[in-house]
């Protein structure tokens, strides 16, 4: 790591158990005063949106209350209709990735600032990139937009709002976080500031996710967990992601799996694809994971991992193989196919130079 480049960006971020209530006063801080919202119908029944009301009073004009997963052009087209009829001056995502996402899609086409407020470990709240999924194509796709402009001003980690967060999305977005450290970690663009937060991250995960998954209203642990994702947001903001991420974008926008879920799917086999090229980098991870790391080649070290991580997530329950998150075996050479042209996938460290390489993790994965 002689020469590195990366772009820092300029946020505000306020962490603390109960900070929802401190939306209002920072909108105000911003002079924003005509904000739109958009969430997601489990904002309404959980009780966040009456918080969220209560904290913006008159600023919240306008909402978009029902976004869905992998945000869809047709949703982002709605709301950006709602977002100029009411001459909105900034807009909000508050929830998971995907509200994330919304808001930024809206916002960035406005040249509007974003304000992020997340409910799962995804980390789109610290990224200057947003996906939204093209549904006129056959098959849809996942198209990323990135540009300095998108990555969020403001962001607010409460992390009261998790406590209802299932175990089965802890679990999932919980491994999305891991995902993001251990790329940000073997990233071909990877920095001191990614390396630094990616390497605290996996420890502040690697405490607090099981025990999120196992007791979801421990403050304490939600509370840890969440620092964990903000470090891993963090890291992936500045880098560029490889192999995992690219492949799970295209099982998202292509194959409607949920995000999480091919996260930790792929992770475990994406680390092992790449395991000659990067184990070097995965060390600290292999000792968060209590993986012996001294006097040993790194490659054996890292099998020792992905092990490790194939235990965690069949401990957290969560879908092993490709065929039990609905993927048809039929699909897989056409999934490669569209995974092998995206630009994260060409990105990843170790060549891949031709669409039967992933073909064939997709088959072991499967
Ligand atoms: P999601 O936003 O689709 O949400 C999944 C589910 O979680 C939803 O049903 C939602 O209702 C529920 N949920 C969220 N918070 C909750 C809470 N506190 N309590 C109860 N239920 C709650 O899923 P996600 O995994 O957070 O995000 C995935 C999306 O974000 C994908 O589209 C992915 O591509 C994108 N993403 C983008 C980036 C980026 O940097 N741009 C990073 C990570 C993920």
């Amino acid at each position: 790591m002689d020469t590195f480049h990366y772009v820092s960006y300029a946020q505000e971020i306020i962490f603390a158990p109960g900070s929802l209530a401190q939306a209002g006063e920072a909108a105000e801080r911003f002079g924003w005063r005509k904000l739109m919202l958009c969430a997601n119908r489990t904002m309404q029944s959980n009780g966040i949106l009456d918080s969220i009301k209560s904290s913006l009073g008159e600023r919240l004009i306008a909402m978009f209350g029902r976004v869905q997963p992998h945000v869809q052009d047709v949703q982002v087209q709605e709301a950006l209709a709602i977002a100029k009829e009411k001459n909105i001056d900034a807009v909000i995502g508050l929830g998971g990735g995907s509200s994330i996402g919304m808001a930024k899609a809206v916002g960035f086409q406005l040249q509007l600032p974003i304000i992020a407020i997340p409910t799962t470990y995804a980390g789109s709240e610290m990224t200057p990139v947003y996906g939204v999924t093209h549904t006129d194509e056959n098959p849809p796709r996942k198209v990323t937009v990135s540009d300095p402009k998108i990555a969020p001003k403001l962001v607010i980690y409460d992390a009261e709002l998790t406590l209802d967060l299932s175990p089965a999305l802890t679990a999932s977005t919980g491994i999305n976080a891991l995902a993001h450290c251990i790329e940000a970690l073997y990233s071909k663009t990877r920095n001191p500031l990614s390396t630094a937060a990616a390497v605290t991250g996996v420890q502040h995960i690697i405490n607090a996710l099981f025990n999120c998954y196992q007791d979801g209203k421990s403050l304490e642990a939600r509370t840890e967990m969440l620092l964990g994702s903000h470090l891993a947001g963090l890291s992936l903001a500045s880098v560029s992601m490889g192999l995992h991420h690219g492949l799970c974008h295209v099982l998202g926008g292509t194959a409607n799996v949920p995000h999480g879920i091919a996260n930790s799917i792929i992770l475990p086999h994406a680390i092992r694809f790449n395991a000659d090229a990067t184990a070097p980098q995965l060390l600290p991870v292999a000792e968060a994971m209590g993986v012996p790391v001294k006097r040993i080649d790194p490659t054996v070290v890292v099998e020792a991992l992905v092990q490790k991580i194939f235990h965690l997530i069949s401990r957290m329950n969560l879908p092993q193989r490709l065929r039990d998150a609905g993927v048809a075996e039929s699909d897989l050479p056409r999934l490669a196919q569209i995974a092998f042209q995206n630009r994260t996938v060409q990105n990843n460290p170790k060549p891949i130079t031709e669409p039967a390489q992933i073909e064939s993790l997709l088959r072991v994965a499967w």
